[in-house]
C-alpha cells in the first residue's frame, strides 16, 4: 500500500463515485482520478425511470456530489472521455482522445449497458432505451398525455415506466417474451402479483409476446407481433436487460465470465486491479453472481476502495432493492434460494404484505409490499440468523421457489 500513489477509477457512476469518496474517507492521500464516458459527475440512476422521466425531478438532483465537493476531496474527474486501452505492463490507461494516465492501482467500475434489440425498425425515431440522463431526457421529450407507450421487456425498467405513464393517463402495453414478469428476480407468486396490479390499473400486459418488428415511416407508429397484430405506438421503450461493460478487462487479459471475475473483496487475479458494481462477477456462496442494483453498486464501491487500501474488510451487506410502481412500494432483501418455503403475513387493512423465505428453519430472504417497517425487521432477523417461527403465517403452497432463471441476480 505504501507504494501506491496513483489510483485510477474507470467509470464515474454510483459505484466508481462511492469508491473515490471512500478512498479519501479512509485516508488515502495519493492521487485519485475518475474517468467517465458520460458528461456528468457521478449520479444515481433510480429516479431516471420514475420522477425524472415524468418531469417531476430535475436530472441535476440525481448527482451524488457537487464539483466543489469533489475538488475539496481532491478527486480529479475526467468526463466525456473513454478509456480504450489498459496497459498492465506499464500501468497506463490510454483514452480515446490520446491522453494517457499512470496508475499504481486500477478500479474498473464500468457498469453495464442496455441489451439492444435487433429487429426491423429498431432504429426508428421513438424507440428508446433507458440508462443515462440523456436517454431519459430524449424519451421524456417524446411523452405527452396522448402517448401510446409500448414497452418491450417485462422487467423492472419496463414496469416502472409503464406504471408511471399509465398513472398519468397514457396508454401502456408491456410485452414480455417469457410467461412471467421479472422472472429472473421474483418467485412466481410475486410475478403474478405485479401482473394483476398492472392489469387492474389498465396496463395491457402480454406474456409470451413475440415481437416481429417495429413499424413506422421514420418515426415509430406501431409494434408488430409474430401473429400479425400491430399495436399502435407513439413511443417504445426497450428494457430487455443489461450487459456488463467488460470489454476493457477482456482486452487486457483479465478473467471475464458474466462480467469481470473478482473475489469477495473485488480483487481480480491481477493484484493491482479491482472491479465493482454492475460489471463485477462476484462469488456468493458456491455460486457466482452479477448484481445490477443501486445498493450493490454503492456497497461494492465502498468495499473495493477499502480492499485497495488494505484496510479492514467490509462485511458483506445483504442484497436489497426496491421498486415503486403505482402506489406500490416493493422491497426485496436477501436471495431467494431454490426450494425455500414461502410464508405470507398480510398487513392490517390489507394494503400490503410481507413474504418470508425460509430455508432449514432460518429466514434467508423477505419481500415486502407496502411494508417497509416489516422488511427492516426481517432484514435484522436474517442478519442475526434468528430462528424463524411460522406461527400465524400463511404458507404460499408450492410457490416458495426461487426465481426460475437465476443466472442474473440483483
Ligand atoms: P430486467 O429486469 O432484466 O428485465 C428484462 C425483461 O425483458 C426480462 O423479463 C426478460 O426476459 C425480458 N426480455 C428479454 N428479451 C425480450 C424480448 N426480446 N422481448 C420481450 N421481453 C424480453 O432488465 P431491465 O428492465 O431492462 O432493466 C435493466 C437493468 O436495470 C436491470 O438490471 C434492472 O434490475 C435495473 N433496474 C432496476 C430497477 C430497480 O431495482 N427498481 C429499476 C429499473 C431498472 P428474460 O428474463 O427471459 O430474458
Amino acid at each position: 500500500m505504501s507504494n501506491v500513489n496513483d489510483i485510477i477509477i474507470i467509470g464515474a457512476g454510483q459505484s466508481g463515485g462511492w469508491a473515490a469518496k471512500t478512498l479519501r474517507d479512509s485516508g488515502f492521500t495519493g492521487s485519485v482520478l475518475m474517468i467517465g464516458n458520460e458528461s456528468h459527475l457521478p449520479y444515481e440512476r433510480p429516479p431516471l425511470s420514475k420522477q425524472v422521466l415524468l418531469g417531476e425531478l430535475a436530472p441535476g438532483a440525481c448527482q451524488l456530489w457537487s464539483q466543489e465537493r469533489l475538488l475539496e476531496w481532491g478527486i480529479k474527474v475526467e468526463l466525456g472521455n473513454h478509456v480504450e486501452l489498459v496497459d498492465r505492463n506499464s500501468g497506463q490507461v490510454v483514452c480515446r482522445d490520446g491522453k494517457s494516465f499512470h496508475f499504481d492501482q486500477l478500479l474498473l467500475a464500468t457498469g453495464s449497458r442496455p441489451r439492444r434489440l435487433i429487429c426491423e425498425g429498431a432504429e426508428l425515431e421513438g424507440v428508446h432505451y433507458l440508462r443515462t440522463i440523456e436517454d431519459c431526457l430524449a424519451m421524456r421529450a417524446k411523452l405527452g398525455p396522448a402517448s401510446r407507450l409500448v414497452v418491450v421487456g417485462g422487467g423492472w425498467i419496463g414496469l416502472e415506466v409503464a406504471s408511471g405513464l399509465r398513472a398519468r393517463g397514457a396508454h401502456a402495453t408491456v410485452l414480455e417474451a417469457s410467461n412471467q414478469l421479472c422472472g429472473r428476480s421474483l418467485p412466481p407468486s410475486l410475478s403474478k402479483y405485479f401482473l394483476e396490479q398492472h392489469l387492474r390499473r389498465g396496463v395491457d400486459v402480454r406474456l409470451g409476446a413475440r415481437l416481429k418488428r417495429f413499424v413506422g415511416n421514420g418515426k415509430i407508429q406501431g409494434v408488430e407481433l409474430d401473429d400479425g397484430a400491430i399495436l399502435p405506438a407513439t413511443v417504445v421503450l426497450v428494457g430487455i436487460g443489461a450487459v456488463p461493460n467488460d470489454d476493457l478487462a477482456r482486452s487486457c487479459g483479465l478473467d471475464v465470465g458474466n462480467g469481470i471475475v473478482v473475489d469477495e473483496h473485488c480483487r481480480t487475479a491481477d493484484p493491482r486491479i479491482f472491479a465493482c458494481g454492475d460489471v463485477a462477477d462476484q462469488p456468493l456462496g458456491q455460486a457466482r453472481v452479477r448484481f445490477e442494483s443501486w445498493k450493490n453498486a454503492q456497497d461494492q464501491g465502498v468495499a473495493a476502495a477499502k480492499a485497495m487500501l488494505g484496510v479492514e474488510p467490509v462485511t458483506r451487506e445483504l442484497p436489497w432493492f426496491w421498486s415503486d410502481q403505482f402506489d406500490i412500494n416493493f422491497q426485496l432483501v436477501g436471495i431467494v434460494p431454490p426450494g425455500a418455503q414461502q410464508y405470507r403475513k398480510v398487513n392490517a387493512g390489507d394494503n400490503g404484505f410481507i413474504d418470508f423465505f425460509v430455508q432449514e428453519g432460518r429466514l434467508v430472504a423477505a419481500a415486502a409490499i407496502n411494508s417497509p417497517r416489516e422488511l427492516r425487521e426481517a432484514k435484522r432477523a436474517i442478519q442475526k440468523a434468528l430462528p424463524f417461527s411460522e406461527d400465524g403465517l400463511l404458507l404460499i403452497q408450492g410457490e416458495g421457489d426461487a426465481p426460475e432463471r437465476q443466472e442474473k441476480e440483483r
